[in-house]
This record gives C-alpha cells, structure tokens and sequence, in this order.
C-alpha cells in the first residue's frame, strides 16, 4: 500500500473539502495522510469570519469539517503561517502535493478620489470585525453617524448592509464578536443604502438572501419598483433562471409596503461611484447615473467589491486569483476555492471544485517521497501549534462561555486566549 503525504494549506471550506475529496478517493492500495496548515489557531476560514453572525444555519457546515478533520490520517496544524513561519517551498519538499486553499482575503479597492478618507472601510475589514476575527479587532469604525452607503451588489454587500441596519437586539444571540456588539448597540446608523453600479438584472445577490429580507422585523427594506421594471423590460422574455429569481425576489421587496419604522436599508440601482468626498473623513459619495450626478450624503461607507489574495512567496497573483490551470499551479503544487477561482460561489461551490482538483492531483502521484515529519520541524523553530486537540478544547470552552449567555459560542478575540485554552491539558 502507498501513503502519500499531502499538505493543505488554509482550514476553510475549501481545504476541509479537499480534505475529504481525498478521504473518499483512497482504497486499499493508496492511502492519504493529510496534514492541514492554517495561519489562526481556529480553524473553518469564511465559516466562522466570514458568514454572517444572523446566518446561523450556513455555519452548521462546520460538523461536516470536524467529521473530515477527525478521520484517520488527518491533522490539522493550526497557528502556522505559510511564508512566514514555513515557506511554502518546505512543504513542496516534503510532501507528495501541496493544495493551496487560502482564500482571498484582502478587499478590492474602487480606486476613485477620497478612498482614503476616515471611516472608507473595506468589507474584508468590517466582516472579520464583525465575526471575532483577532486581527482586526481593533478596527477603526465610527458608527455615531446616522446614514452609511454600502457599495456593491453581491452577498457581502447585503450582509454588511444587513448587519448596519439590524436592530442589535436581533444578534444579542449570535456569535457576533462582543466588541462589535456593544459597538453596534450603541450605533446611530439608522439609514443603509446598498449601492449597485449597474440595473438589478445584474445584480450578484443570491434570491435566499432577498427573500428573507421582507421578513426582517426590525428593518423597512425598499426598492423602488421604477428600478425593477425597468430591470425586468431590459432582460427580456427569457432572462437567465437566477436573474428572473432575483428580480421576482426584489419585485416582491419594491411591492411590500413600507412599515414606517426608523431603520432603513435601501437598494439604489445605475449608480456609479465616482468620487467619496470629505474633509479628514467621508461625508458623502458623488455617483454617476442615467439621471446626471447624484452626490448622497452618509457617514460611513463600506465598500464589498470583491476580494483578492495576498502574496505569498511560490504563488503568481493572477487577477483575484492565483495563477492556475484547472487547479494545478505547477507540478504538485494545486489551487482549490477562492484561491483558485477567485472569490465566487457558495460554500457547497467549493466541494464539486475541490473534488476536481483533488482527482487531478491523485492522478499525478507516482512514489510517495521519503518520510519526514514536519511537526519536528516547527517545534524545533518555537512556533505554538494549535491541533484538532487544541482547537477542540477552544471551540468547546467558546460554546460553553456562549451557552451562559444564549448564544452558539462566545468567541475568543485574543490569539493569546486561544493559544492558552489550546494547550490546556
Ligand atoms: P460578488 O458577488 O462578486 O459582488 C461584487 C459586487 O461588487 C458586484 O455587484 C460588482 O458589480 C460590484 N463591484 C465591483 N467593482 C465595483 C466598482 N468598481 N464599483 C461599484 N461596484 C463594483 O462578490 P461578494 O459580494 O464579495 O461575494 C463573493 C462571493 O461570496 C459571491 O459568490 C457570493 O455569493 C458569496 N457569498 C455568499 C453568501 C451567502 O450565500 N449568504 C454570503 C456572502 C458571500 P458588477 O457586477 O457591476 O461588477
């Protein structure tokens, strides 16, 4: 029998689903012991830092990754960082393939004037604040205004929108990071305009996530139904089946009646930032539309227009993506997810995505390399691992420390914290 050795790199959906690609494709002959790296001492990338704290449902997900991750022949090494505690070429040395599965972290820019002014704030930044994310907790956010605009239109943009415009109340119990809890209580944004450049039958929401908004108790959702039947009118007779759900889902929003409260999340269509305008901080965003120039007023502006991947040393940035062909990078080296298709699709996206490259990858083993155990390696140069073991023992103190206060976990926001309750024995 041979047992290859193969490293994934980043514990997010994407690895957890590479992971268990391989589990399912090993037989009596070929066996896989699979080694998962990931830079934060938590694992689940996007599922714990990523989706939405009033989206619980999505997170149930992670069972699937804890199945995978205590499988035999797994282990998770978590608190290490690939091109900085270990480079990337160490793990091409001593294991039979590598898959790359970090994501793409870092927030696109709009690249107009005024991006740099006070409270411009990425959504790459303000989801991880939001979500316990331990580097960003520190985020510089001011929320004593009353409007935001937040511009695109995509999941992240709704979910960023959503989560300004809630009633704090709604997510007292979730997992929301306590810092931006008592942040968001103490919020005076009433006012949520999500902004899209281009008419709503080009709109990136999903229509489960449109639906759900008329059911929203704590916020009056509006879109004008001038903006829907003209989006209707321009895609025809046989528009595509996402695009005609999504136009019903918002044709239903544009019809309901409005319940007069104070909490407001707006869509405005054709409206294409050009200039966010301001003295030292933002205090409004001038865009272009049919109708001439529009400058709108807010006080805070997030911007979710996608995401790109960071350096890493032995990867090419491509565009938002690394440079792959079909997943492959170079000769054992693979790109599955975000990393390899950029930041688009679902989570269930990654799992058919991660199959495929895993197939390609399998394909191309011949002899397992000369055993060598890394974790010697790492403990050698100092560096705190944090294993399944570890991690267990954080994500059961953080759900107990939840279930005293009615929520799923309460969530370290301190790498020290977690690398203490990790070694806990
Ligand atoms: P996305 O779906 O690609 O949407 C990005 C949006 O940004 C688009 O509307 C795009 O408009 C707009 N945009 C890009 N450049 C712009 C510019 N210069 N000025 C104004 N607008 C600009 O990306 P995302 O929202 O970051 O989501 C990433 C992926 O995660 C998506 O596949 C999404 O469905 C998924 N996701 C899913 C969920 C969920 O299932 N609940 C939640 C969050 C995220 P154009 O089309 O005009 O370029």
């Amino acid at each position: 029998m041979k047992v290859f050795k193969i490293a994934i790199v980043g514990a997010g959906p994407a690895g957890y689903f590479a992971a268990q690609a391989l589990q399912n494709l090993q037989n009596d002959e070929v066996k896989f012991s699979i080694d998962m790296f990931e830079r934060l001492p938590t694992p689940w990338g996007l599922v714990r830092s990523g989706v939405a704290p009033d989206h619980p449902k999505i997170k149930t997900v992670s069972k699937v990754f804890e199945k995978i991750a205590n499988a035999e022949g797994f282990r998770l090494i978590g608190n290490v960082e690939i091109g900085k505690d270990l480079p990337l070429s160490t793990l091409q040395n001593h294991y039979d393939a590598v898959a790359i599965a970090v994501g793409t972290p870092k927030g696109r820019r709009l690249g107009i004037p005024g991006e740099e002014l006070k409270n411009v704030i990425s959504s790459a930044d303000f989801v991880y604040w939001y979500n316990g994310h331990p580097d960003y907790q520190d985020l510089e956010i001011d929320l004593t205004g009353r409007r935001a605009i937040v511009i695109g239109a995509g999941n992240v943009a709704m979910d960023v929108g959503r989560m300004l415009a809630l009633d704090p109340i709604e997510l007292d119990s979730t997992d929301t990071s306590e810092i931006a809890l008592n942040r968001f209580h103490g919020s005076s944004i009433r006012e949520v305009s999500i902004v899209a450049r281009r008419g709503a039958e080009h709109a990136a929401f999903t229509a489960p996530e449109l639906r759900e908004l008329p059911d929203l108790d704590s916020i009056d959702v509006k879109i004008q139904e001038e903006d829907i039947s003209k989006a209707l009118s321009r895609a025809g007779s046989e528009p595509e089946k996402h695009v005609k759900s999504n136009l019903e889902a918002m044709r239903l929003i544009s019809e309901t009646p409005a319940k007069g409260i104070e909490r407001e999340l707006e869509f405005l269509f054709e409206h294409k930032p050009i200039s966010i305008n301001g003295s030292g901080k933002v205090e409004s965003v001038t865009f272009e539309t049919p109708h001439g120039e529009v400058t709108k007023e807010c006080d805070l502006l997030i911007t979710a227009i996608g995401y790109l991947p960071v350096q890493i040393a032995g990867l090419e940035v491509d565009g938002n993506r690394y440079r792959n062909n079909e997943g492959e990078i170079s000769s054992g080296l693979y790109a599955v997810g975000w990393a390899k298709r950029g930041p688009s699709g679902v989570i269930g996206t990654n799992k058919s995505d991660a199959a495929d490259v895993m197939k390609l990858l399998v394909s191309k083993l011949e002899n397992p390399k000369a055993s060598h155990d890394i974790l010697l390696d790492l403990k050698e140069s100092g560096v705190t691992i944090v294993d399944q073991a570890g991690w267990t023992r954080v994500n059961e103190a953080e759900v107990q420390n939840g279930e005293a206060k009615g929520k799923p976990r309460l969530k370290f926001l301190e790498i020290e914290q977690m690398l203490e309750i990790a070694s806990t024995k």
